[in-house]
């Protein structure tokens, strides 16, 4: 099958692969509310979430995105900290602002009209090659490959090629996957394209997975020439890091407000998002913690104390607190679901029972800041 030589796919070879993969996906695949429909803005907001996210992760925020904001103009109109506050627990908020900044631009420049070309939509802020072909081809048919992590993993596996990052392995890797990329025909109502780039990234998610491949499962069984016998990818270098922050309450009638900051809109991590009050490490040194967890950001791995201020008497861990006044904010418990919370924040107010899993379906209604 591979008789055009290594890491490359004889025409035979490429015919059968995307018969025995598109009637697998067809068969197999996940059933995912952003699969079957016919609507570039759904689809455009599916994959930018799905960037760095796994699917069971990230299926609430996008039923929820969707409610808040169910068009392109909905999502121009709203105000960034109300896109912040639901994309809220997601992580990588550069994503959100984008998809925001682009809503606008659309909004104003095109009448609403999202390009149906991959060439028109990298024109959009925050759309990239990957982002745009994966629109182009679902979306609007057009053949062009996608390649992700799944997809590099999956082609890489098939030719029997090492994981090659320089610039002309990553060209070879491309040329591959656009090479196995279905070309519409005359009359064909499916969308060929669109289905083979789906169906590569759901094998690589559920068959060819990173560490345990399901080869005997795989429909591609035959055409692979690693067989799970892949050569493995380097492992990043997991790092860990200690990280410590207060939870201060206070009571007003019956309504208890936490204690939160609001980062600074220059800062370089997350700005504007809102988070407990950080400490410093040296502030907490043989105290008791009221709540440990761990938080996984890429490569690095949280190890995160919560410290209670305790009685109102006890000032010491409020002065350890080294932000600016000025960026400190209370909010009412019911109310913490209208903020651009980090993902952090969101867990450790949920494992304290301060905040519900699912927040107010329409955040809009909660009212805004209340300053000490
Ligand atoms: S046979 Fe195994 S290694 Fe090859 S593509 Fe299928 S799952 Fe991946």
């Amino acid at each position: 099958m591979h008789d055009a030589g290594q890491g490359e796919l004889s025409a035979a070879a490429i015919h059968t692969f995307r018969r025995k993969l598109i009637h697998w996906y067809r068969t197999n695949a996940r059933d995912l509310p952003w699969r079957g429909i016919c609507d570039a803005y759904r689809t455009w907001v599916s994959e930018v979430m799905l960037q760095q996210t796994r699917v069971a992760a990230m299926l609430e925020h996008y039923e929820r995105f969707l409610r808040m904001f169910p068009t392109v103009f909905a999502l121009a109109l709203a105000p960034e900290a109300e896109v912040l506050a639901c994309w809220s627990g997601l992580g990588y908020y550069r994503r959100a602002r984008m998809l925001h900044k682009a809503a606008q631009f659309l909004v104003t420049e095109r009448a609403g009209v999202i390009p149906d070309t991959s060439i028109g939509l990298r024109t959009l802020p925050g759309i990239g090659e990957y982002t745009s072909a994966a629109i182009a081809s679902i979306a609007f048919g057009e053949s062009i490959a996608v390649v992700d992590g799944n997809v590099e993993r999956v082609l890489l596996r098939i030719t029997g090629r090492a994981e090659d990052t320089s610039v002309a392995g990553q060209k070879l890797i491309r040329d591959l996957a656009a090479s196995l990329i279905p070309h519409k025909r005359v009359g064909d109502e499916t969308n060929a394209a669109g289905d083979h780039n789906q169906a590569m990234m759901e094998l690589g998610a559920t068959v060819c997975t990173p560490k345990a491949p399901l080869c005997l499962t795989c429909p591609v069984h035959d055409l692979c020439l690693t067989r799970g016998e892949h050569v493995k990818l380097p492992r990043g270098t997991q790092k860990s890091h200690p990280a410590a922050y207060l939870l201060a309450t206070r009571k007003r009638g019956i309504t208890t407000d936490v204690l939160l900051e609001r980062r600074s809109a220059d800062a370089r991590l997350m700005p504007g998002m809102v988070e407990l009050p950080p400490l410093p490490m040296s502030a907490v040194a043989g105290r008791e913690p009221l709540l440990r967890l761990r938080h996984a950001i890429t490569n690095t791995n949280y190890y995160v104390e919560i410290h209670a201020q305790s009685g109102s008497g006890e000032r010491v861990l409020r002065r350890a607190v080294k932000v600016p006044a000025d960026s400190l904010i209370w909010q009412p418990v019911p109310q913490l679901h209208a903020l651009p919370l980090t993902g952090l924040a969101r867990k450790v107010l949920m494992r304290l029972d301060l905040m519900a899993v699912a927040g107010p379906e329409n955040p809009r209604r909660a009212t805004g800041f209340v300053i000490p």
